[in-house]
């Protein structure tokens, strides 16, 4: 991979045809190493918010062992990647296929389920040759929280809820020696109260199973940083999982997970893209909802923009951006603050796009072309970078 000292730099050397993609290793060095430092538990890195192996590599020479699978492909990538990696399989449905090819060949001992008929399988799909039970299953139950302090939900596709969850937690634990209850509070939680609401759900259910519990997995939803969202600081997310934690009747050495994808990540990577054409306050740019920019025209999220042309020299002005696609939805509606003076030819640095960006490219109309740069800047916006003085009072961040 080429180096450059930023985006401005690798805009003058290469003006480039197609979208380049930017990566900065130290960036998420340094959120591998906040999450490893300072999380009262183990991170487990959620690897579909970005799969590439340079990241994975990162965050394991950074601190990180753990890895929250959810396919068998990205059970084999890992594997390939980092064999000494240890991999839970957190999807909670499975094909019986992917779970024997996963605890049979790649040493997974950790699976979720949120279901009886899910819990049959992965017991059937892990027996051995002569068909005994296997018994160093690491079991894990997914519970259905509210997604409600979250900018996007995932609260209603899997989980179970509290009327089910203890008739499972009891049948589970016969099958394991290793039971643990996880949850997914929804991507980019803005408020750590959403983690104090989900735990008090887990008391309600494991109080009820009366079943000893092993481990305790927050999930993901940390958030980033983002133009009008910008997130208290970890550190009072992690210091309220810990307290509520603590008070759960649970095992006395049970363990404490988490399952970061998007905070490990989204500062990794920022995007180059090119001004094809320009229709008033629309412009025309070669990256869109089937690239890297998905979340920006399908969820309407905002990402921070800047010109990356000396001689833009106007005030700012609201653009929406077209992508490359001939299909009408491949819109960004923004709006996306940029020079009034830009044009055609110009470029657009477009940042935070490490987490559900460049995972997200497809080759739909032949634009799926991107190539790859390793640059030294800061990420657009951070919440690693010590710009915070006083993490426990001061909810600001910085935004360049
Ligand atoms: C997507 C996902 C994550 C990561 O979520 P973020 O919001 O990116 O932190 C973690 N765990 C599970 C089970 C997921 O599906």
């Amino acid at each position: 991979m080429q180096h450059f000292p930023d985006a401005q730099a690798v805009v003058r050397a290469l003006r480039p045809e197609e979208p380049v993609i930017l990566n900065r290793p130290h960036a998420a060095a340094r959120a591998a190493r906040f999450f490893v430092e300072k999380f009262p538990g183990k991170s487990l890195y959620a690897v579909k918010a970005n799969p590439s192996p340079e990241l994975l590599q990162i965050l394991w020479d950074n601190g990180v062992t753990h890895f929250d699978v959810a396919s068998i492909a990205e059970v084999r990538l890992v594997r390939a990647t980092l064999p000494g990696a240890t991999l839970c399989f957190m999807h909670p449905v499975k094909s019986p296929g992917a779970i024997r090819e996963a605890y049979h060949s790649h040493g997974v001992k950790t699976f979720s389920l949120d279901s009886v008929e899910e819990m049959e399988k992965i017991v059937e799909a892990c027996r051995d040759q002569d068909g005994n039970a296997a018994t160093d299953l690491r079991l894990c139950i997914r519970l259905r929280v509210s997604s409600e302090h979250a900018a996007l939900s995932l609260a209603a596709k899997f989980g179970c809820d509290l009327t089910e969850a203890p008739a499972l937690l009891q049948q589970t634990r016969q099958h394991c020696d290793w039971l643990g209850v996880c949850f997914h509070v929804g991507s980019q939680a803005m408020s750590p109260f959403a983690y104090v609401q989900a735990i008090d759900r887990v008391r309600a259910a494991i109080a009820e199973a009366s079943v000893v519990i092993d481990m305790i997995d927050v999930g993901g939803g940390f958030p980033s940083v983002y133009p009008g969202m910008e997130p208290p600081p970890l550190e009072d997310y992690f210091k309220i999982i810990h307290q509520h934690f603590y008070a759960l009747p649970i095992a006395y050495n049970a363990e404490l997970w988490c399952e970061p994808g998007r905070a490990l990540c989204a500062e990794y990577s920022s995007l180059v893209v090119k001004v094809e054409k320009r229709r008033g306050e629309e412009l025309y740019i070669n990256d869109g909802a089937y690239g890297a920019l998905f979340d920006a025209a399908h969820v309407d999220w905002k990402f921070p923009v800047r010109a990356l042309e000396d001689d833009l020299i106007k005030p700012v002005m609201d653009f929406a951006f077209y992508g490359p696609t001939c299909d009408d939805a491949d819109y960004m509606p923004g709006p996306f603050a940029l020079p009034e003076d830009i044009q055609a030819g110009d470029y657009i640095e477009i940042g935070m796009l490490g987490a559900y960006g460049a995972a997200m490219k497809t080759d739909f109309n032949g634009f799926g072309a991107a190539e790859r740069i390793i640059v030294q800047d800061e990420p657009m916006a951070s919440l690693y970078d010590g710009s915070r003085t006083r993490p426990e009072a001061d909810n600001v961040v910085s935004l360049r």
